[in-house]
């Protein structure tokens, strides 16, 4: 079942307004040459009303990093659903291991956000992965799957298309120590696997799921060449436009060449 790339730049803290603009200019002609794949920048709160008013009617996806699952309230210092699609965005990462180590999101916590996310009409980017120690102490498995079971136990009769997972390993975030594209198939095969299990074959089969964890130039054309890896979640590399065109070209490049 082919699934279309989906190749992601997460911006995290960085970039003013004004650098916003220059970098979106900068890449909506260039990401309109990629057209079989979907690109995505997750951009902060601060700079996404813009950027998603530059985006709108071309390739890219304007998208945000996080968001609270009530509509409204006294919820300080948070965003909702609506304010979201408020502003033209249409995606937002769910649950990122900063979120969780740096902010305390539990598996329930992420679970709620992404049942409202798709009730709301958003695409959420759902982060899994596990910790250094985890991986070492041969946790790794029963970290992602319970990550990964609590969310489908949270959603019912949700198509595959709702929403996309990302295995990002904790370790290879920003380290530069990238998985080998075999541990990356590896693993993600192995939650293709247990979404079969849990939500059906077809579910599993058009559920997109990417690969995080220092992908850079060097490595992408490889990552993305694995059976089910459908694209990239990307940090670092993601900053300079020239790098993150040449992201998405890896992985145009990867649909080319399995036609
Ligand atoms: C991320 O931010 O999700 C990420 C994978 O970062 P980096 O590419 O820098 O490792």
């Amino acid at each position: 079942m082919a699934r279309r790339p989906m190749m992601a730049a997460n911006w995290k803290m960085n970039k003013t307004v004004r650098e916003a603009e220059e970098y979106t200019a900068a890449l909506l002609p260039r990401a309109a040459d990629a057209d079989e794949v979907d690109v995505a920048v997750f951009v902060p709160f601060t700079c996404l009303h813009e950027v998603a008013r530059m985006a709108e009617d071309s390739a890219v996806i304007a998208g945000a990093q996080n968001f609270y699952y009530e509509d409204s309230g006294a919820y300080t210092g948070e965003i909702s659903a609506p304010m979201l699609l408020d502003v033209g965005t249409g995606v937002v990462i769910v649950g990122h291991s900063e979120r969780r180590e740096t902010f305390g999101e539990t598996d329930d916590t992420v679970a709620r956000k992404t049942k409202r996310a798709v009730e709301a009409g958003l695409l959420p980017i759902v982060c899994v992965g596990e910790t250094k120690e985890e991986r070492d102490s041969g946790g790794m498995w029963e970290k992602v799957s319970g990550q990964v079971g609590r969310v489908i136990e949270e959603l019912e009769d949700v198509d595959g298309e709702s929403l996309v997972f990302a295995y990002e390993p904790i370790w290879a975030i920003g380290t530069g120590d990238t998985a080998t594209p075999e541990d990356a198939q590896d693993a993600i095969g192995k939650i293709r696997d247990l979404l079969k299990e849990k939500a059906g074959e077809d579910f599993a089969g058009t559920v997109r799921i990417l690969y995080g964890g220092s992908v850079k130039p060097e490595n992408a054309a490889e990552i993305m060449a694995q059976r089910d890896i459908d694209g990239g979640l990307v940090g670092g590399a993601s900053l300079e436009v020239e790098s993150f065109v040449e992201l998405i070209e890896a992985a145009q490049n990867a649909v080319t060449q399995s036609e």
